[in-house]
């Protein structure tokens, strides 16, 4: 069975740096294009299905916005 994963973004702390959109091995973040946070920014976002709950996503990030999960659960190391 395929492992599944998904991430939470605190949209707040997100400052569209897309460090996280090009650290992703499934390339399945964006920066949400119909979105803007209080900051003036488009946050990041998952665009399609596919995230395998690796946490590359969560190490990139320099504001500590996104939150990793895998199989349901919240992942606190890379798990690649
Ligand atoms: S956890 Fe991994 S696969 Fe999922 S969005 Fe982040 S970098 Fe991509
Ligand atoms: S790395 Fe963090 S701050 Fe940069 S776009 Fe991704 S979620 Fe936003």
């Amino acid at each position: 069975m395929p492992v599944k994963g998904r991430i939470e973004v605190k949209e707040l702390l997100c400052k569209g740096c897309e460090l996280c959109v090009g650290a992703c091995p499934q390339h399945v973040i964006i920066l949400s294009p119909d979105r803007i946070n209080a900051k003036g920014y488009h946050p990041a976002t998952l665009a399609v299905e596919g995230c395998t709950g690796c946490g590359i996503c969560s190490l990139v990030c320099p504001e500590a916005a996104i939150t990793v999960y895998r199989d349901g659960s919240k992942i606190n190391k890379l798990n690649v």
